[in-house]
């Protein structure tokens, strides 16, 4: 009885889940056809408006098939007990053990990476190159993948090794066990990012010499923000669109500038975007996220806790006996709403940062080439100019460009 609601809730929230992420989607498709708003004209000529249109309505199209039909599929899974199946396979040749749940999220992860393959080779060489953002070469692309697999292998490997020993060793309370775990592996992940992931994929190099790094020397001096830690990233290796981020804390703090950002933009524009970097550093907003990111990780592992020994949960995706990997694939899906709800007011803090770091680089800085510097990178990237209000609530980890230009001009 009780696996018969859960197997209906489950089918109910994915359902759910994805007629609301396509209602959005189609509310802000529509959202994008409108002519651009006054307070950006000239942002783009006619024709590039134009085609700016298109990619969007392009790329919305493509997400819309490839989100279809994912959910066709995990909604067959689900109604046909197909992860059931899959579970009592693995448990002919691996009886429960430490083991059983490894190679069962290792079969489901290669499974949905060579079903998701292709859509990702669509859209980077045919959607992305058709607009001329595509820089990545096959080889790249490949080798990106087998990296991204290995780090996988390594480190999904490990932590959920780690899960599923506590689970069985101490009973309930393993929650708290492994959020200490997950604490250290999220801080660690953060310090170590620009210096043991990013190098895998991209080449960092201090910024060299010249009219640039004197301006930025300048700026840097007067808000005391040590300049060490500036870094150019070879970006143009995978798109044209550029971007820049700050990341770490401490004395492991850094600014990456993606050099396709340097190449268009002036010395002043670039002096404007890294203020507003600083101004993530200096209002302490990865601290605070960072934190945020732990609490909500400690909320879901304490609920995680309270499903992980119901029988029912496994029975409901067709499972014989109660297995860990499939209470743990029930909750992923079962959590989802209050992770949607979470991810909605995460996205208004990051938003309000945003803000924030506008007007830290506009007190301390210049507002004038961060508005320019914004306009030029949203037009390079063809981003939709007039986003609808829910898909940005819902969705936008910044406010949309024309917002951060009013609030700069107020
Ligand atoms: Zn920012």
């Amino acid at each position: 009885m009780t696996e018969q609601i859960i197997f209906y809730i489950l089918l109910g929230i994915i359902t759910f889940d994805f007629a609301l992420e396509r209602t959005l989607s189609f509310l802000n498709n529509r959202s994008s056809k409108q002519p651009i708003p006054k307070e950006l004209k000239g942002i783009y000529d006619d024709e590039q408006y134009v085609k700016s249109q298109n990619y969007q309505s392009e790329v919305s199209e493509f997400n819309s098939l490839s989100a279809t039909f994912s959910f066709v599929l995990l909604f067959l899974a689900i109604y046909n007990g197909w992860f059931g199946l899959l579970d009592a396979w693995v448990r002919n040749f691996s009886p429960l053990s430490l083991m059983t749940p490894l190679i069962f999220f290792g079969i489901l992860f290669v499974v949905s990476d060579v079903i998701g393959t292709p859509f990702s080779i669509y859209r980077n060489f045919v959607i992305e190159a058709k607009y001329g953002f595509n820089k990545m070469t096959v080889r790249t692309y490949f080798f990106d993948k087998l990296k991204s697999c290995i780090l996988m292998l390594i480190f999904g490997g490990l932590l959920l090794g780690t899960l599923v020993y506590l689970v069985n060793a101490i009973g309930r309370d393993f929650w708290l066990y492994f959020w200490s775990v997950m604490t250290v592996f999220v801080l660690f992940a953060n310090l170590f990012y620009t210096t043991l992931i990013l190098p895998l994929f991209n080449k960092l190099t201090p910024l060299e010499e010249g009219e640039l790094k004197n301006a930025i020397h300048l700026y840097s001096e007067k808000v005391k923000f040590p300049l060490t830690n500036i870094f150019v990233m070879d970006g143009s290796k995978r798109s044209s669109k550029g971007n820049a981020f700050f990341s770490g804390f401490g004395k492991r703090k850094k600014v990456v500038l993606f050099d396709t950002l340097i190449e268009k933009h002036s010395t002043e524009e670039l002096t404007a975007v890294f203020a507003h970097e600083v101004g993530h550093f200096k209002k302490k907003h990865i601290i605070f996220s960072t934190l945020f990111s732990i609490s909500l990780i400690g909320l879901m592992l304490f609920l995680f806790s309270r499903l992980a020994y119901m029988a029912e949960v496994s029975w409901a995706l067709g499972g014989q006996v109660s297995t860990l990997h499939l209470n743990l694939l029930a909750f992923g899906i079962l959590y989802s709403p209050v992770s949607t709800f979470w991810g909605i007011i995460g996205k208004a803090l990051s938003r309000k940062n945003e803000y924030e770091a506008d007007a830290y680089a506009k007190e301390t800085y210049a507002a004038k080439p961060l508005i320019e510097g914004l306009k030029k990178m949203s037009s390079d990237q063809l981003s939709n100019l007039t986003p609808h209000p829910a898909y940005v609530f819902v969705h936008y980890s910044h406010p949309p460009l024309k917002e951060r230009i009013n609030a700069m001009e107020r």
